[in-house]
């Protein structure tokens, strides 16, 4: 069986393995990057936050990807019936990027693997990490390639980046119920032939078509866009037949976008996604952190993941750098509490969205400039900005501004 020995072992080449990836190989560290698949591969998650912006761009990845002309997005459109609530970044409270890009994610995590390899990391695509030994914080890693044959990687640190696969959270048994509801997602692309001109063919949107039950829309700069329902997974199984005919029966609910994608052939059979959140006991262990989808995953109706995946994984990587280097580090407070902190403030938006608070201030309340500017903030990704009441106070002030706009609305205030 072929050996070797790495300082690090990242496993996944997602966003999330690549950030960590691109901060480790300059930190001059002996890395290498386990991927099962082949790139570009399919995957979901093309909405991004801009505060990842700042990740990219910190571990000099974001030139490789500007060059790609993806669409920018500089906010988001929530709709409910006749009622419009747009987001423009731009006027967000917390300082920081105010653009960021709608991304088919085949072709931009195959760009960021272009961009590592052309650097010389060592990523091993087809290989799948099947096993994986610790003793202590040093670890034999079995991997096992398209051919079947195994090989094993010894490695004084592990990054699990591994996404939906959740390699060491089944393997060690970290997985632990979400506390966010049974939502499941059903979604394709289409080539967008009757894109309207403009912004309206270009912007991105959620169309609300009851309390718990959306469709987003995201067109990509290559003309095609990304159309997704997500509901209660009781609701989307009602729905008969395969995934085609479920999901243009769901596209029936949407007054507004109906039209433009009635009669379209859908890119690939539409794909199902049950129970999406996902949660673990811990984010960390003796010689390993988790990272990205592979630690939590909540929702994405504030398209949150992608943020998270390297917010997590440019954290760790830097823990890691520091700890090899023979510093103390303290993973709970410096990497599990700060990602439980941002973790808990999209927590309250996602669970207020469902609840319907949210939706309220969204679409019933007099548009306070200040509260929304506050808001903007949060759904940019900018949630560690204790400054901003909507981050330090996520727990009440949503529920509190949302029962001042049902007052107001029952008293026939500004309310419109
Ligand atoms: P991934 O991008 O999933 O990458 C993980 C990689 O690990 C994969 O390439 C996989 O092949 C590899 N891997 C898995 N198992 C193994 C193994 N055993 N060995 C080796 N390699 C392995 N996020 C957003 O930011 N915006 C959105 O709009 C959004 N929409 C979403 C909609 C839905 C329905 C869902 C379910 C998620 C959505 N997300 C969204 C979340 C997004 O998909 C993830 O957060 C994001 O892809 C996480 O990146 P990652 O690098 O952690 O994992």
């Amino acid at each position: 069986m072929q050996k070797e020995t790495v300082d690090v072992l990242i496993i996944g080449a997602g966003p999330s393995g690549a950030v960590s990836a691109a901060y480790l190989h300059k930190q001059g560290l002996k890395i290498k990057v386990v991927e099962k698949s082949r790139f570009p591969r399919f995957v979901i998650g093309e909405s991004l936050l801009p505060r990842c912006m700042d990740h990219f761009e910190e571990v000099g990845l974001l030139d490789a990807l500007k060059a790609r002309n993806y669409e920018v997005k500089a906010g988001a459109r929530f709709m409910r019936g006749d009622k419009v609530c747009n987001f423009d970044f731009s006027k967000k409270y917390t300082e920081g990027w105010d653009w960021t890009w709608q991304v088919p994610r085949a072709d931009f995590d195959k760009t960021l693997t272009d961009t590592l390899e052309a650097w010389g990391v060592d990523i091993a695509f087809g290989q799948e990490v099947v096993d994986v030994k610790f003793k202590g914080s040093d670890s034999v890693t079995t991997v096992k390639g398209e051919d079947g044959k195994l090989s094993s990687i010894s490695a004084k640190f592990i990054i699990d980046s591994s996404g939906h696969g959740r390699v060491l959270p089944r393997l060690l048994d970290l997985d632990k119920p979400s506390e966010i509801g049974r939502h499941s997602s059903i979604f394709t692309h289409v080539k967008d032939v009757k894109r309207p001109e403009g912004r309206e063919g270009t912007i991105i949107t959620f169309d609300i078509v009851s309390l718990d039950t959306w469709l987003w829309v995201i067109p990509f700069s290559n003309g095609y866009t990304s159309i997704g329902y997500v509901g209660p997974t009781e609701y989307l199984e009602s729905f008969a037949g395969n995934t085609t005919e479920k999901l243009r029966e769901m596209m029936k609910l949407s007054d507004y976008y109906y039209d433009r994608f009635e009669g379209l052939d859908y890119e690939f059979e539409p794909r199902m996604i049950k129970n999406i959140a996902k949660s673990v006991k811990q984010l960390y262990g003796e010689g390993y952190a988790l990272t990205g989808n592979s630690a939590e995953f909540l929702d994405p109706v504030f398209s949150s993941g992608v943020t998270f995946a390297t917010e997590s994984s440019l954290q760790a990587a830097k823990l890691v750098t520091r700890q090899l280097k023979g510093e103390a580090v303290d993973w709970e407070r410096e990497y599990s509490d700060h990602m439980k902190e941002g973790v808990a403030v999209f927590a309250t938006y996602v669970k207020e969205w469902y609840t319907g608070n949210l939706q309220t201030i969204f679409f019933d309340s007099n548009d306070n400039p200040v509260i929304k500017a506050q808001i903007c903030a949060v759904l940019a990704g900018y949630v560690w900005d204790r400054t901003n009441p909507f981050v330090k106070n996520h727990h009440r002030l949503v529920k509190t501004v949302a029962r001042i706009a049902e007052m107001e609305k029952e008293a026939g205030g500004p309310a419109s």
